[in-house]
């Protein structure tokens, strides 16, 4: 067979069938341990039932119509997100670039609003927000940059988890707007910041009129143990995206915004084709459902701390260990050196993990992963790393 694949991935030699919760079979029928959700996507783990039902239910109503008429269930899910949220407003897109690209237009929109004719964001080293050419120059990783120049203008980045650089561009700068950071960086290497950054940098937005805008897209929808991170730190943003686990593998983003932001856009000032159509509304319902009814977001949290007890009482003291932190089911358990090669070794084993930021182990558990599949979990990844760090 010919390869007419863009050659943009470097992909494992692997190709699943089908699953089922936690578990996934390849084509020759082995079965593997998702520790990984499709990159915190599938939340609810794969093939479940009621997801699979409200979309077949769907496919046989109504898949789209355009945003040219009304979505009753676009409605129901703006309502069921704000309720959650706190937030306003709700514009539905199909991935988490197109939720940050939409809340830079946002930010741009208020600037303009308030007189200030070159809008500039705050954004943060080693973040990262999408591979639209917007999205990719917020991202705070040369390497997603490369090739891709001219970058767009009008960002100017700091380090991330430092408020005092925050204030440094206040007090020099006329032209800022708003302040996009991640409440947990992801692809970073799960990077936690203090516990008054994220209400330090409410604090800074109030003071300058800024808009505070979080991207929540990896962090949000219950995977920190609270519906969006940023409810660990009692702080409200302006504008938040979601994408990721929203639609539990159905392709649906959100950008959500709240007060003056929330009345930016326009009719006519931004659009998608199939933004929020009935389908991924639907989908992105019955996550939410499920979600509430079977207190997923609740077991994240007490999961999380399982995990990390486990990997602190498996690994500690292990020499080659540097730091083992998360918050929810956002693990990572960072190296004293590059350990890619691991992801291939966990893989031939039958389990699926992921390293980022070079040193970083990262895991992403579905949120319905049990406390014995945790336990396997633990054991076989600080197995891993006990043979990796030995060799
Ligand atoms: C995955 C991710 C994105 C990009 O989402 P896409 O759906 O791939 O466009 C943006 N921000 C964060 C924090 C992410 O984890």
């Amino acid at each position: 067979m010919a390869n007419h694949i863009m050659s943009t991935y470097k992909r494992l030699p692997i190709q699943f069938q089908r699953g089922e919760g936690i578990w996934l079979w390849d084509s020759e029928n082995k079965q593997y341990l998702d520790a990984l959700s499709g990159i915190a996507v599938c939340g609810l783990g794969h093939a479940h039932p009621a997801i699979a039902q409200a979309i077949a239910n769907q496919a046989g109503l109504l898949v789209h119509t355009s945003n040219l008429y009304g979505i009753t269930l676009q409605e129901q899910l703006a309502d069921g997100l704000c309720e959650l949220s706190g937030m306003d407003r709700v514009f539905f897109c199909n991935s988490g670039a197109e939720a940050n690209e939409a809340a830079i237009k946002i930010a741009r929109l208020y600037g303009h609003n308030r007189g200030i004719h070159s809008p500039t964001i705050i954004v943060m080293e080693k973040s990262f927000h999408g591979r639209t050419l917007a999205t990719l120059t917020a991202t705070g990783n040369r390497k997603v940059q490369a090739g891709f120049e001219p970058l767009v203008q009008g960002f100017i980045r700091v380090p991330y988890n430092d408020l005092a650089a925050i204030q440094t561009v206040a007090a020099n700068s006329n032209d800022v707007v708003a302040v996009l950071v991640e409440p947990i960086q992801g692809e970073g290497g799960i990077n936690i910041p203090d516990a008054d950054y994220l209400q330090g940098i409410r604090s800074l937005c109030n003071e300058n009129h800024w808009l505070m805008m979080l991207d929540e897209i990896q962090s949000g929808m219950g995977r920190t143990g609270k519906w969006f991170a940023w409810q660990h730190s009692d702080v409200t943003p302006d504008v938040a995206t979601l994408a990721k686990a929203l639609g539990n593998g159905v392709p649906i983003g959100a950008c959500l915004a709240r007060g003056k932001a929330a009345e930016m856009m326009k009719p006519g000032s931004h659009g998608s084709t199939f933004g929020g159509n009935p389908l991924a509304c639907r989908a992105a319902i019955t996550v939410l459902e499920v979600l509430e009814q079977q207190h997923l977001v609740a077991h994240a949290a007490t999961l999380g701390e399982y995990f990390l007890a486990g990997f602190h009482a498996a690994l500690s003291g292990q020499k080659g260990v540097t730091s083992i932190r998360g918050r929810g089911l956002m693990i990572g358990i960072e190296l004293d050196r590059p350990c890619a090669e691991l992801v291939e070794k966990a893989l031939e084993q039958g389990l699926l993990i992921n390293v980022t930021a070079e040193r970083v182990i990262r895991l992403l558990p579905p949120l319905v992963t049990t406390v014995k599949q945790a336990d396997i979990i633990i054991e076989h990844v600080s197995e891993l790393v006990r043979e990796f760090l030995a060799g």
